[in-house]
């Protein structure tokens, strides 16, 4: 999608600090990092939310790379995979992602 800017970094037209990328995968740094780790795994195809993933073979491909990016930034021992699926969930970038954090004592919810 052409306004999306997920899509833009995917294309390279936005710059981004990049920690894995394969064909369909690709997460990199959030720009307001809330956890000392906080990544960004999101498919190179435009997904608007959870909700309308249809082959869910490219979740699969996202929590794989999250175990990888993992394993790279330490954090294997504990850390959170979170998709925040539409509005009512706090979702405002509309092209599929899950958050990845950790590299501190998470607190309970
Ligand atoms: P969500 O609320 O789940 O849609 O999360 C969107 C996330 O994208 C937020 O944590 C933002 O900090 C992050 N974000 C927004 N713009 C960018 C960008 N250009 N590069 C990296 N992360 C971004
Ligand atoms: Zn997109």
């Amino acid at each position: 999608m052409s306004d999306c800017i997920f899509c833009k970094i995917v294309k390279g037209e936005l710059p981004s600090t990049k920690y894995y990328e394969d064909d369909r995968v690709i997460a990199f740094a959030d720009i307001d990092p809330k956890a000392p780790v906080h990544i960004l795994l999101a498919p190179k195809q435009h997904i608007p939310t959870m909700h309308d993933v249809k082959d869910f073979t490219i979740v699969a491909d996202i929590h794989k790379a999250a175990q990888i990016v993992a394993e790279e930034q330490g954090i294997a021992n504990g850390y959170r995979l979170i998709n925040n699926c539409g509005a009512d969930a706090g979702q405002i970038v509309f092209h599929l992602h899950y958050h990845l954090m950790g590299g501190e004592k998470l607190t309970s919810f």
